[in-house]
């Protein structure tokens, strides 16, 4: 299980990325918004989609299923 968390504002196409805490392009704590622990990334995008009806929501590359095949 790993901490997500969302950019605050989108970026230059209009989408929202979703990042794992540890993830090397984290925004700053001021740029993102904390989504809660989740067991994977795509459970963490599901998320934020539903809390914050946002349609334009994409998991970091880096972050994408990272935890998916983990002993979690
Ligand atoms: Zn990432």
């Amino acid at each position: 299980m790993q901490y997500y968390y969302s950019s605050k504002k989108p970026n230059a196409l209009g989408i929202v990325k979703v990042h794992a805490e540890n993830c090397k392009d984290l925004p700053d704590v001021l740029g993102r918004i904390y989504l809660g622990i989740f067991p994977n990334g795509n459970l963490a995008l599901a998320s934020v989609r539903e809390k914050f009806q946002l349609t334009n929501a994409k998991i970091c590359s880096c972050c994408v299923d990272q935890n998916v095949f983990s002993e979690n």
